[in-house]
């Protein structure tokens, strides 16, 4: 770190919290809908305009700002050894349909302010501090994804009836599909990536606790259940002589509920929900002769997931023949658990401590950027509560007390990270120094 400022003086250092509630705001009227929220979906005007408004407040912090060819815009604050791997921070910008001003855009300007404090302060760190939004988090990932070389380059994969082929959206935001592989980060290039985001869940807020230790992002497996019964007539068929699959899939709901219910080690992390089902015929005098049903299943552990799902399995066998159905489970989607990294789960930990501000360790529910860049390098998160535990709304709210305080948490995080990590320009540096 630069000796310009004292250590002292950099373990007292704020961010401005005014000026970053501003930008809040600032961002908030761009895509604000009459009802109080906002709309910027990705590669949209409003989603640019966004864009080109924290481009500005980047350019005038002295960041260099550039534009992969994933449409993922990068703010660099150059650190005193210009070739250290970044340490990198950011989310995104875009939003669903009908969002508050909170999920993503916070990351982005906390870090931008993380930035302009620095700047304030003349504190120059070792490594370079990069602030990154991501292209089109809400729908695609497809910033992060390319940016970790994970990005499907098929350009029908990309394919949705409200927005525009993914070429012209790309070009529309600074990107270039034809480029697209040329996003990819060298892993040497970053040292770690810490994202802040709002929770969007009510566990901080439900327990009081203004600051949430991510320990990692769930695996998430979802399946479809089918059962077949018999469908007969809802007048003449006697109650004893049924095969009525809504009664055994109603068995299953409760069996799920009841697997997803138990606490496990202790985390608690588990949640298991059926949210979609389809009857047929679907009419009222017939005895449901079918039913297919969604599963989705969330945990940190993939263990216990293997173990939820045998235990389902074992009470579906036993529901079957109690109603004389036929029921069947198939897999349609499975993603890994990713943990977070020890080092900066534990630096977070205690700059909690050091700023007296309670932390509580839980996962993430839904899916962040981070959880891809993960796969590139070092990956913590930093939770604030959301009121309510409500997001994707526009009633979507997290304190300014809450959001300033994160802020302060990502700045010493960085801070601490950057004395983590060690770059080899500074131990070359370091070895230079004690010869002369
Ligand atoms: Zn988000």
């Amino acid at each position: 770190m630069s000796n310009i400022v004292a250590s002292t003086q950099v373990d007292a250092l704020l961010i401005n919290g005014q000026r970053l509630m501003q930008m809040m705001s600032d961002v908030g009227a761009i895509g604000a809908l009459p009802s109080g929220g906002v709309r910027r979906l990705a590669f949209s005007p409003e989603d640019r305009e966004g864009r080109q408004l924290v481009q500005r407040w980047m350019a005038a912090t002295g960041m260099t700002v550039s534009i992969d060819a994933a449409g993922n815009m990068i703010g660099r604050y150059e650190g005193r050894f210009p070739h250290a791997p970044a340490l990198a921070t950011g989310s995104h910008l875009d939003t669903v349909p009908n969002a508050g001003i909170y999920d993503g855009t916070y990351g982005v300007l906390a870090g931008v302010e993380v930035a302009r404090t620095l700047h304030d302060h003349g504190i120059r760190p070792d490594h370079p501090i990069e602030v990154i939004v991501f292209a089109d988090e809400e729908r695609t990932m497809i910033g992060s994804k390319a940016m970790a070389g994970k990005a499907s380059l098929d350009a029908n994969f990309y394919d949705h009836p409200h927005y525009e082929p993914i070429e012209m959206g790309l070009s529309f935001i600074g990107g270039d599909w034809t480029q697209l592989t040329s996003a990819q980060r060298d892993t040497d290039s970053l040292a770690a990536f810490v994202e802040l985001h709002v929770e969007q869940g009510p566990v901080l807020e439900a327990a009081g606790n203004p600051v949430g230790l991510v320990t990692g992002i769930v695996g998430q497996r979802r399946y479809l259940i089918t059962i077949d019964g018999s469908a007969s007539h809802a007048g003449t068929t006697p109650m004893t002589m049924r095969q009525d699959a809504l009664v055994a899939a109603s068995q299953v709901v409760l069996a799920v509920n009841r697997i997803g219910t138990k606490t496990g080690d202790g985390y608690g992390e588990q949640v298991a929900t059926v949210g979609a089902m389809k009857l047929s015929p679907n009419v009222a005098n017939t005895i449901p002769g079918r039913v297919e049903m969604t599963l989705d299943m969330r945990d940190l552990s993939n263990q216990r997931l293997d173990a939820m799902v045998v235990e389902l399995e074992q009470e579906m066998a036993a529901i079957a023949t109690q109603t004389e159905t036929q029921i069947h489970i198939k897999p349609q989607l499975r993603n890994e658990p990713v943990p977070v990294n020890s080092h900066i789960y534990n630096a977070i930990a205690q700059v909690c401590d050091t700023l007296n501000l309670p932390a509580q360790s839980l996962p993430s529910r839904a899916s962040h950027d981070a959880q891809i860049i993960a796969s590139i390098t070092d990956m913590g998160m930093i939770f604030v509560p959301s009121q309510g535990g409500i997001s994707h709304s526009e009633t979507e709210y997290t304190t300014p007390e809450h959001c300033i305080q994160g802020a302060n948490i990502l700045l010493h995080t960085l801070l601490k990270l950057d004395q983590h990590y060690r770059c080899p320009e500074e131990i070359t540096a370091l070895r230079t120094e004690s010869k002369v």
